[in-house]
């Protein structure tokens, strides 16, 4: 349920006509639906009810504006972060530093320090190397670490290539036969209090079957390490779970499924589990509405050219992925037609011989399901001005990153005074 209805043949978000938006802002534009956040967190608080305070910490990277992050730190949501940028994002937004887990595969020492200095749930580490810099960091400042291992279980996520991290040639995490030695030289440490396990095998999976197993075999470890004499208190169990895209295929597991998997596997562990959904939380809260510039004769389709492009919205180029397109206000008849962007590169193609709603240039359209991964990537690559983001609460909405505007980019760049130069 996502909250982006026809009323009276206009496309709304929750209370608000998107043409409404898209005449004070302009197009193209993102625009995200609170009461949409709000519930993805109550449903998935609901799958993990029988756990015992579970910590869930939402990975700031699937969409890090700050009234986003505001919203979901109300919501009571921790926050998982993987760059001093979304640490100092989170703490910005309000997420309490106890509820902040740093992952990432290269994290510096600046980073940790500035996360040891404002504090933080737990560390997960990657590798030995990191573990070492991470303890020299803490025990020069006088502290001690809390951290995780991130285990590589060699399990093959089923997703697609570019988001699947749990394969053993991925670069995250130490592969699971290697981890009873790094957790007894991690342990041997000074400056760190080695404390946990964690996981994550990929993003957009729409089996459970793969994080059953990868689930399965951290249970294995937790109790190798155990008999080792480590003191195992938390298991971070990632992220990963799929949303729906395309309403013609078989919906991914629910999160009512991946609860009772969880608590099944992994109720009986004896410690704090953290979760770290991303995408499931925000990326059916957000569409990016654009506008139909002009119709383009094809060789097979016709090409709808709208203003918005790979740049704003990265995902179909990056990943081949696959977002609903519909008009805002239906005129009735339906097309088949290319979707296409602006941008110079034929990667900045959104649909190919796409079934969607009958449009002429002028109309608005949306590309849904794209509150996750989507103006978090984006660039401005043929000095397209980042897109501006709107929030919807009920029947108010307020924008939450005005656009940028051209002069900014071109302010940013520094001609050298040899070529002589002024500009205008
Ligand atoms: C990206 C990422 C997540 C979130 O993944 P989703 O598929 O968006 O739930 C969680 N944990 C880590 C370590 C990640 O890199």
């Amino acid at each position: 349920m996502d909250h982006f209805e026809l009323r009276n043949g206009v496309l709304h978000c929750e209370e608000v006509p998107l043409p409404e938006i898209a005449a004070a802002v302009g197009t193209p534009v993102y625009v995200y639906a609170t009461a949409t956040m709000r519930r993805h967190v109550a449903v998935l608080r609901a799958a993990l009810a029988p756990l015992d305070d579970p910590l869930i910490a939402y990975a700031v990277k699937a969409n890090p504006n700050g009234a986003v992050l505001a919203t979901l730190a109300q919501a009571g949501l921790g926050a998982d972060v993987v760059s001093g940028g979304e640490y100092r994002r989170a703490r910005a937004a309000g997420i309490p530093p106890e509820a902040i887990v740093f992952s990432g595969v290269g994290k510096t020492a600046e980073e940790m320090a500035l996360a040891l200095d404002g504090g933080l749930y737990q560390f997960n580490l990657e590798s030995l190397a990191e573990a070492e810099m991470l303890s020299a960091v803490a025990a020069s400042r006088g502290q001690e670490a809390p951290v995780g291992f991130r285990i590589n279980p060699d399990v093959t996520a089923g997703s697609h290539a570019k988001i699947s991290t749990g394969a053993a040639e991925n670069k995250f995490g130490i592969a699971i036969g290697e981890a009873a030695e790094a957790y007894a030289r991690a342990a041997a440490l000074p400056g760190l209090r080695v404390r946990g396990v964690a996981v994550h095998i990929g993003s957009q999976l729409t089996s459970l079957a793969p994080l059953a197993t990868a689930f399965e075999r951290v249970g294995g470890l937790i109790r190798t390490l155990r008999s080792a004499g480590h003191a195992i208190e938390v298991a971070d169990l990632g992220g990963g779970l799929g949303v729906p895209y395309d309403p013609a295929l078989p919906p991914p597991p629910s999160p009512d499924d991946y609860g009772r998997m969880v608590c099944r596997i992994a109720g009986g562990w004896g410690v704090r589990l953290v979760f770290e959904p991303g995408r499931l939380i925000v990326a059916n809260a957000g569409v990016l509405l654009t506008r139909l510039i002009r119709v383009k004769p094809g060789a097979r389709h016709p090409f709808l050219v709208v203003d918005a492009a790979m740049n704003d919205l990265m995902r179909p180029a990056l990943y081949d992925a696959w977002h609903a397109i519909d008009a805002v206000e239906p005129r009735g008849g339906r097309t088949i037609a290319n979707v296409v962007g602006p941008v110079c590169e034929t990667g900045d193609t959104f649909a190919t011989a796409r079934e969607m709603d009958s449009v002429a240039p002028g109309d608005l359209l949306v590309f849904r399901t794209a509150g996750a991964y989507a103006a978090a990537m984006s660039s401005t690559y043929n000095s397209r001005p980042l897109t501006p983001e709107v929030l919807v609460d009920g029947d108010r909405w307020v924008l939450v990153r005005p656009r940028q505007d051209v002069a900014t980019l071109i302010a940013g760049d520094r001609i050298p005074p040899w070529l002589g130069i002024t500009g205008s």
